[in-house]
């Protein structure tokens, strides 16, 4: 589904990613790990069309999406959930998710999808009224999730979800996610959180210093060595 080759980019001058290749079959739930500063949301705006790509192609369902804006890229079906929430504070919860169906295709069915979407977060329907920025953090995360919900997506891309959640929440914030793919979306999700993520995930990439490092199924990369003392503190 996204196929990942080669892929280099980084800020101005500063080259932060060196030929990354990965990618994400229809269904997955594929997980890229990686300590503070190793290129996981520098991946992610490369992905998503927020910083150029230097070398290298992105490509989703066979179309070549390489450095198209970032709404041509929403347009194609790849919704990023950014890390830190960033919702409208002062809108409510219902104005908020409203403004998820930005995608062209969604938005004659915007109605279908907010009730879809608040079937898979009923704590989000219980607060559709209340400003945004009255919630708490993981009902802010959840309404994020619901957001990117609404654009339809084919494939949702998760920036540490799990940042700044207490363990309850971390918890069920990874249970939304396995949700998520029951409902017919692909998940890609950028995690510092690694034993969670890999047990949860179909497979994972390990990213270190802007370079993809180890592959695997999840329980490959949970058994791994270098990953066990790097990630796993044994
Ligand atoms: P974290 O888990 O801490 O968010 P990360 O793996 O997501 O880390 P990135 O944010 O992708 O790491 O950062 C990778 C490298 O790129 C770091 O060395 C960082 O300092 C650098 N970097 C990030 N954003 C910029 C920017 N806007 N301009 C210049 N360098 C940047």
């Amino acid at each position: 589904m996204l196929k990942v080759t080669n892929l280099t980019s980084g800020y101005g001058k500063t080259q932060v990613l060196n030929r990354l290749n990965f990618e994400v079959n229809a269904g997955e739930i594929v997980t890229v790990i990686g300590a503070n500063g190793a290129g996981k949301t520098t991946t992610l705006k490369a992905l998503c069309g927020a910083i150029p790509v230097t070398e290298g192609t992105v490509e989703f369902e066979g179309v070549d999406l390489t450095n198209h804006t970032a709404a041509q890229i929403v347009d194609a079906g790849i919704t990023m959930i950014p890390e830190g929430r960033q919702l409208f504070p002062s809108f409510t919860v219902k104005d908020n998710l409203l403004m998820g169906s930005y995608k062209r295709a969604a938005r004659p069915i915007v109605k279908d999808k907010l009730d879809e979407v608040l079937q898979i977060f009923p704590r989000v329907k219980e607060r559709l009224s209340q400003f945004a920025g009255s919630l708490s953090g993981g009902e802010q995360q959840m309404v994020a999730i619901a957001r990117g919900m609404m654009a339809d997506p084919k494939l949702l891309v998760f920036d540490e979800p799990s940042l700044g959640l207490s363990p309850l929440l971390v918890q069920q914030m990874f249970d939304v996610i396995r949700n998520v793919t029951s409902h017919g979306v692909t998940v890609l999700l950028v995690e510092q959180n690694v034993f969670r993520t890999l047990r949860l995930a179909d497979r994972g990439y390990v990213l270190e210093n802007g370079t993809i490092v180890r592959a695997g199924t999840g329980q490959e990369l949970l058994n791994d060595p270098h990953v066990k003392r790097a990630y796993l503190g044994h």
